[in-house]
């Protein structure tokens, strides 16, 4: 991990320890978890037997119940966990699957279908490059294994850099996608990258549109019944991620990262006005 991790996470310990003398916050009732790759091979992936300690503190500590459209309504005493993974590497068919399998925990697979073919073919890009990709076959294995599948657009583009016909273009791409390989539809959709600058305004209304009734980012974040159903927030798990770390997550103690992002669009925002005033 490099000295940003480290640095990260002294100040989620800083954060959480402040945590302990505030009431428990019961707005919050599920942690979403996101996953890409697990296993060896190119690019960043979480090892096996991490990904298997991940699981096992899941089982042992948390809940997996997850309500089929929405959002949990009540918190619970032991935390109500969801996991998913973003991409569609082959390895969460031949890696994941059979663990979570073993650990009987619920998953959620958002799929770029533009990279899904007849094969299982590498990924052409990005820091995952050369990593192979679930085929149309795959899918339906996982499918079929009790896996949830959602999409994660059909391109894998930016959506604020496309145009709103270019968007609906690309979610018609990836429902039929879809439907061509499981018989359905997706109810549920991951933005690509899904960080602040990766949404966009009009998002609920186009995904909405072709089917959707969730849109998941990568903003750090717990739901809540307050939570925006296409603006929800989850919990990126990074690779080096201990079973420790995963638990302050789920915990709340990277909690910081929600007020950092929120002061930095206060801040932008305020900029912005007042530059627009001066
Ligand atoms: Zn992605």
């Amino acid at each position: 991990m490099g000295s940003t991790g480290r640095f990260k996470r002294s100040l989620g310990r800083l954060w959480g320890a402040g945590r302990a003398f505030a009431p428990p916050d019961r707005s919050r009732t599920g942690s979403v978890l996101v996953y890409h790759a697990v296993g060896p091979g190119e690019g960043p992936a979480i090892p096996e037997e991490r990904f298997r300690a991940h699981l096992r503190l899941i089982t042992e500590q948390c809940r997996t119940d997850w309500p089929e459209t929405g959002f949990p309504g009540d918190p619970t005493d032991a935390p109500r966990v969801r996991v998913t993974f973003d991409d569609g590497y082959r390895d969460n068919l031949t890696v994941a699957l059979p663990l979570l399998s073993e650990y009987r925990v619920p998953a959620t697979l958002f799929i770029a279908t533009g990279r899904i073919g007849p094969t299982p073919e590498a990924c052409p890009d990005g820091v995952y490059r050369g990593r192979r990709m679930l085929s149309r076959d795959d899918v339906r294995r996982l499918a079929d294994g009790g896996v949830r599948i959602g999409s994660h657009t059909h391109a894998h583009r930016r959506l604020p850099e496309l145009s709103v016909a270019e968007v609906r273009s690309d979610l018609q791409a990836s429902q039929e996608a879809l439907r061509s390989a499981l018989g359905e539809a997706a109810r549920e959709l991951a933005y690509p990258w899904g960080g602040a600058a990766d949404l966009r305004p009009d998002a609920a209304l186009l995904l909405a549109e072709a089917g959707f009734a969730a849109g998941w980012t990568t903003l750090h974040g717990h739901v809540g019944r307050d939570s925006d159903l296409f603006r929800a927030p989850r919990i990126v798990v990074e690779p080096e991620d201990t079973s420790e770390d995963l638990w302050a997550k789920i915990q709340g103690e990277w909690d910081y990262l929600t007020w950092a992002a929120r002061a930095k669009g206060a801040w932008g925002a305020w900029k912005v006005g007042r530059e627009r005033r001066g």
